[in-house]
């Protein structure tokens, strides 16, 4: 393979970058040939190798490539160390259009860059890349994940995401309404992709009410005719006076406008980054609507990943740890309303006593 250009970013601009934090590495790679011109950054290492996917986005120029690699890698810190995972947090960016500047080249030069990395970062599908594709970086490195040929569903973790995300949404009714299970719960699910529709299927199931909305007609028709779920306006879907709000479409749902209309008590849902600002988590709670942190309630796809990555398949075992982040979410629930604080902000401190204790014992050992 001809060499390319990469540069390891450790100079006094990136450290001063608004979301650097802390950040153990950061590289760029631009590749004429290709057309390649991609981040990774690891945010942490402490509890093993960094682990999280690789998007490719048409972002307008460099600097927001940057932003959003290090945002992204550093919720994957937060996310495995939440969930357990003898993972740290990395993430990738390729700049460019998925649909018009994606080719096989292309995805081989990434996964060259990745293989630079030497195993500190272990990649796998994002928004904008698929299992396909990752099955092609693959062929230029070892480090990815998601495209174990023996998996039930082919590699797509989104049925574990949904799987997670349902165990989420019990666990938070029984806090927030007492109730032991879900029958006759009404659910409002914004976006039934590949998560939503999972959940949909998992929720009609459990004997719950499901109302859906998304932009696309295929998705809405499919989750009305395989489970009678009620489809209602896009723009109406957090307005509704349901039991809970579920966002699983893009981030940013909850902001200050929808905010002050949810009727929901509960929003439980799998979209990454739901708020728009932190400060949202503690308007939610002063309106008395449980939120069940975002990154931990969608572990269930970074769980069955870590599992594809360690090679050998125990399913019982890939379920029963996704099935563990009910009592994640009720710990964090219980601690936030005795020291009322917003669940948010439990959810980070539980994390970092992870993956900073760690580093404290290792650096003391
Ligand atoms: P997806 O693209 O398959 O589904 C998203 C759905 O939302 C699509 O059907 C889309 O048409 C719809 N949508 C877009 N804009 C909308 C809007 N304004 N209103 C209503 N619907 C809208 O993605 P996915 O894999 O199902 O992921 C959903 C969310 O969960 C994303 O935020 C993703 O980052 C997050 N997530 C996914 C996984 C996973 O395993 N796939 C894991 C963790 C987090």
């Amino acid at each position: 393979m001809r060499q390319q250009n990469s540069v390891q970013l450790t100079d006094s601009s990136i450290k001063k970058h608004p979301d650097y934090d802390q950040h153990q590495m950061v590289a760029y790679r631009e590749d004429k040939a290709t057309g390649l011109r991609a981040f990774i950054a690891i945010h942490n290492q402490n509890l093993g190798p960094a682990l999280g996917g690789c998007r490719m986005y048409p972002y307008s120029n460099k600097n927001n490539a940057l932003t959003d690699v290090l945002r992204l890698s550093k919720g994957m810190t937060y996310k495995s160390a939440i969930a357990g995972l003898p993972l740290g947090g990395g993430k990738a960016v390729i700049i460019g259009n998925p649909r018009r500047d994606k080719s096989k080249e292309l995805l081989l030069a990434m996964g060259n860059f990745i293989d630079s990395i030497q195993g500190s970062y272990i990649s796998a599908e994002d928004s904008g890349t698929s299992v396909a594709d990752l099955a092609i970086m693959g062929e230029t490195t070892q480090w990815v994940s998601g495209i174990h040929s023996a998996h039930e569903f082919h590699g797509d973790p989104s049925p574990y995401t949904a799987m997670g995300t349902f165990e989420g949404i019990k666990a938070a009714v029984k806090h927030q309404l007492q109730h032991s299970d879900l029958a006759g719960i009404s659910v409002a699910v914004q976006g039934v992709g590949n998560v939503g529709m999972h959940l949909t299927k998992l929720l009609t199931q459990a004997g719950a009410r499901v109302y859906v909305a998304d932009v696309n007609e295929d998705n809405l028709n499919e989750a009305k005719e395989r489970f009678a779920a009620t489809v209602v306006d896009k723009n109406k879907i957090h307005r509704l006076d349901v039991d809970v709000f579920a966002p699983c479409a893009m981030g940013g749902a909850i902001n200050s406008t929808s905010i002050q209309e949810i009727r929901a008590s509960i929003i439980a849902g799998a979209a990454n980054n739901q708020l728009s600002k932190p400060d949202m988590a503690e308007t939610a709670r002063q309106l008395g609507i449980l939120y069940a942190p975002d990154y931990v309630i969608n572990a269930g796809g970074i769980i069955d990943i870590h599992h594809q990555q360690l090679g050998e398949r125990n399913v019982d075992r890939v379920r029963k740890e996704v099935t563990a982040i009910g009592a994640t979410l009720t710990s964090i629930f219980h601690r936030a309303k005795s020291t009322e604080m917003p669940t948010s902000v439990i959810a980070d401190q539980m994390a970092e006593e992870r993956f900073l204790a760690r580093r404290q014992q290792t650096s003391i050992a």
